[in-house]
């Protein structure tokens, strides 16, 4: 397998553009693509903003900044940069049509030797491996957010993914300093959102026996745990309907009723209590984001 040099990093969100950034900083040639020109534009500005601020609090020095910036480029012309491509992550919207769509274009786009990977939270990878006629070259590389921070990528393999792509792709995470998770046999979810997901199941549970508090269930994971969050807090900070969706893409694969959302957690979302974005979720929410106390 050629060794990598270029990385083609598909959307340009919240996760994308992050991904293409660490990759540059750790010296590959990158190029984001999205079907946005404006989304390309705010990226740009963000990631500048980050780097910035990373300079001026001495972190990186500003020519380590400039050459990262050197080696990264920003397109809507998906074809141009498939062609180069030697390892793609696909971090597009989280929709399985549209995923499905973009590996069959990019398996008829990319060099024959290059990996396809996806940035996906959930969907397993065989679901885009089987689009392509590249099986054992498709794989799950899933980075946390803020992708320029969090140190651990899981990364999942399908039944047919090839050795030969998990050593790059553990190569890859390690190059961005990074800590790589294989994964052996894929599953949806993966490992640390179903262990947060079991932790938040629990939590509820207890909640909705009336067994304890939101407040006092945080309160023990954090302090018997050493989480810095508890369950509730978090997932007001993460958004309450993240949470649901999750839950409720898991049920709709499975049919397991103990997959479905919590009755508490679909009362919030169908009422718009979605965290502090919506100023209550577990917890109500002063304007400036103070906590008002239990909703
Ligand atoms: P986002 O909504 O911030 O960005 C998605 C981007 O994809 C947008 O800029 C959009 O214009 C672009 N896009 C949509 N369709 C496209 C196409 N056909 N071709 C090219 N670009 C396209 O989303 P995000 O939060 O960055 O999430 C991206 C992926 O990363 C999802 O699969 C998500 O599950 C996964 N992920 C998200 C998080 C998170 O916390 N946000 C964490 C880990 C993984």
């Amino acid at each position: 397998m050629a060794e990598v040099q270029k990385i083609l990093v598909i959307g340009a969100g919240a996760m994308g553009s992050q991904i293409g950034m660490a990759c540059a900083l750790a010296g590959y040639e990158v190029t984001v693509q999205d079907i946005s020109q404006d989304g390309l534009d705010r990226a740009e500005s963000t990631l500048r903003g980050l780097m910035d601020s990373r300079v001026e609090r001495g972190r990186i020095p500003a020519q380590e900044r400039d050459d990262a910036f050197a080696r990264l480029s920003l397109t809507t012309d998906l074809e141009a940069a498939a062609a180069e491509a030697d390892l793609v992550i696909e971090a597009a919207v989280e929709n399985l049509d549209v995923k499905r769509e973009l590996f069959t274009r990019l398996d008829a786009l990319t060099p024959t030797h290059a990996i396809l990977a996806s940035n996906s939270s959930s969907y397993v990878p065989s679901r885009l491996a089987e689009v392509t006629k590249r099986p054992a070259q498709v794989c799950n590389i899933h980075f946390f957010n803020p992708a320029l921070v969090m140190k651990c990528v899981e990364i999942v393999r399908a039944p047919d993914t090839s050795d030969d792509t998990v050593s790059a792709a553990v190569a890859l995470v390690e190059r961005l300093g990074k800590q790589p998770v294989v994964m052996d046999k894929e599953i949806n979810g993966f490992i640390a959102n179903r262990i947060l997901n079991a932790i938040r199941d629990e939590a509820v549970f207890l909640l909705e026996g009336g067994y304890a508090s939101i407040t006092d269930i945080d309160a023990a994971c954090r302090t018997a745990l050493g989480h810095p969050k508890g369950p509730f807090e978090l997932q007001d900070m993460t958004g309450l309907d993240i949470g649901y969706a999750t839950k409720q893409g898991r049920f709709e694969e499975s049919g397991d009723p103990s997959d479905a959302p919590s009755k508490s957690l679909t009362e919030r979302v169908q009422a718009g209590h979605l965290g502090k974005k919506s100023g209550q979720g577990w917890y109500r929410y002063a304007q400036d984001g103070t906590l008002l106390g239990e909703a």
